[in-house]
């Protein structure tokens, strides 16, 4: 790769389109956003790709996260490349280590990890028309015709604003920098946080740990996952017979959009079906009153992001675990004080605080048309056209930016729908001649002003919770229609919403 300098670009101000070229497209990221791109862009005949990935793997959030009890709430049989699709899955919901090993095993059967330019972040991106000049956290500077942030949505792990968090004495970390040289065997430990994240390492390190304190600021819904491990027979039919696992991706893909899609974005019956399914959960297992009475969530099923977990009770109910309800006041160096002064003296200090929402492609720092910044632009609020584009950003594409529709979903199939909206744009600049593609300024407006609009009567905004969902604005910054609605759209871009540049 030439240094930026002396690079020309590929026939200078007419672009890749217009000189007959093959589009220089940097993809950020080698999650799973990233490889779906890589392997439809060269299906589709796009083939000079570049993947920058910050770390020495792929597997983006399955990389990330290593804490013990990981695992997918969707279904493996959905949450699967519609392309790679996986007869011998060995649960239904899969663990993490099987997810990451999924990854790798794509990554390589694809031919991506070849491409991959592992320890490489992108520091900086400047738009000078019509091409992307890119730097790299060593300093490498290189042209782009376009580029793919397939970034994800939750990487930058959030630490609580908690006094003294740097004085606790035993070990500490978060929930996505888990230190797995720190044994939990009979110490005593205490976990920040009721989200998904530390539902789930509750759950499965309570039996083993001396005691366990759970930090609980807001009480959360919880459904029973309904875990199954699958028999050889049953893997090996799916092997023989390739058409029954689609058949199982599109069936479980409609019973997720009819239930979760559905309780979300207005349905009041399905709302009612998961408080009861949650408190028949709840009241199942967790026999104590007192305990069960502080478990209880005293806003709207389905405002937070539902969890799915069927051993959090359980461990919470064990004689060695202690639900902490009262506020934290601060942290000492043996344990967390709470207001009411008690101090709760821990050996390992795990913080499961979540993420921060309103990163996407940031810290990269991105400058658009006219020395416009994106950071600036999003200001904590991130927004995007179609949650793939920005006015002021030509041929700048995200894939799970802002505003798309996550939740109880599957990301790789909303990822896999986003690719091919690009490469619909890609191939619309190659058939007209374009330079360049950006989202066009009313189009944006209208967009999002529609969202805005629509959201207000979403469980998000409606049910009484604060989640990471609400930005700091104080609007949900998610897709307010059933994700149908969303994959339709995306299937037939209008071309009509971008300034096309010759
Ligand atoms: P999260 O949902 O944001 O939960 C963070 C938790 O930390 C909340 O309970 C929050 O309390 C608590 N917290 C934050 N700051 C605190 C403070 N200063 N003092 C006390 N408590 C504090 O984060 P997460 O559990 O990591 O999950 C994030 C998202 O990742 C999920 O919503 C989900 O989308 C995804 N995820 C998915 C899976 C899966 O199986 N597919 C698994 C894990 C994570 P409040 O509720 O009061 O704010």
């Amino acid at each position: 790769m030439q240094n930026a300098e002396t690079q020309s670009h590929n026939g200078s101000l007419q672009g890749w389109a217009r000189a007959g070229t093959q589009p220089r497209i940097a993809i950020i990221g080698a999650g799973m956003s990233g490889i779906a791109a890589v392997v439809k862009l060269r299906k589709a005949g796009y083939t000079d790709l570049t993947v920058f990935e910050k770390t020495d793997r792929v597997g983006g959030t399955w990389r990330e996260n290593t804490y013990p009890g990981l695992s997918c709430d969707v279904p493996s049989r959905y949450y699967s490349f519609s392309f790679a699709l996986k007869a011998d899955w060995e649960y239904r919901y899969s663990y993490g280590a099987d997810i990451q090993a999924y990854m790798e095993s794509v990554a390589n059967e694809f031919g991506v990890t070849d491409i991959v330019r592992f320890n490489s972040g992108v520091s900086r991106l400047v738009y000078d028309k019509p091409a992307w000049r890119l730097t790299t956290s060593r300093g490498e500077q290189e042209i782009y015709d376009v580029v793919i942030a397939a970034t994800g949505v939750l990487h930058n792990p959030v630490f609580p604003s908690i006094e003294g968090l740097d004085d606790f004495q035993g070990a500490s970390f978060h929930s996505a920098r888990w230190d797995h040289s720190v044994d939990l065997s009979g110490k005593k430990v205490g976990v920040v946080g009721t989200g998904s994240t530390a539902c789930q390492i509750v759950g499965a390190v309570t039996p083993q740990v001396g005691e366990m304190y759970v930090f609980q600021r807001t009480p959360q819904w919880m459904a029973p996952l309904l875990q199954k491990r699958y028999s050889t027979a049953w893997k090996g039919t799916l092997k023989a017979l390739p058409f029954l696992q689609n058949l199982l991706y599109f069936s479980y893909y409609q019973t997720m959009l009819h239930t979760f899609g559905r309780a979300t974005v207005g349905s009041k019956y399905m709302q009612k079906l998961f408080s009861w399914i949650c408190m028949r959960n709840l009241e199942k297992n967790v026999p104590d009153p007192e305990l069960r009475g502080r478990l209880t969530p005293d806003y709207q099923a389905t405002c937070k992001r539902l969890i799915f977990c069927t051993d959090f009770y359980r461990s919470i109910s064990r004689s060695n675990a202690h639900l902490v309800t009262e506020h934290i006041e601060r942290i000492e160096p043996e344990g967390i004080r709470t207001r009411d002064g008690q101090l709760h003296e821990l050996d390992v200090l795990v913080l499961a605080t979540g993420f921060d929402p309103a990163s996407f492609v940031l810290p990269t720092q991105v400058t658009g048309e006219n020395g416009v910044e994106l950071g600036q632009v999003w200001d904590g609020a991130p927004r995007a056209h179609r949650a793939v584009a920005m006015p002021g950003f030509p041929n700048f594409w995200m894939l799970e930016g802002p505003t798309g529709p996550i939740g109880n979903l599957s990301l790789i199939a909303i990822s896999e729908c986003q690719v091919d909206y690009v490469i619909s744009m890609l191939d619309h600049m190659k058939r007209d001649g374009l330079a360049a593609v950006a989202a066009r300024e009313s189009a944006y407006a209208a967009y999002n002003d529609a969202m805005n609009e629509a959201v207000k009567t979403t469980v998000w905004a409606t049910g009484g919770c604060d989640s990471w969902y609400i930005d700091k604005t104080g609007t949900p910054n998610l897709y307010p229609w059933m994700p149908n609605r969303y994959l339709r759209d995306m299937r037939r871009p209008d071309f009509s919403e971008y300034v096309l540049d010759r």
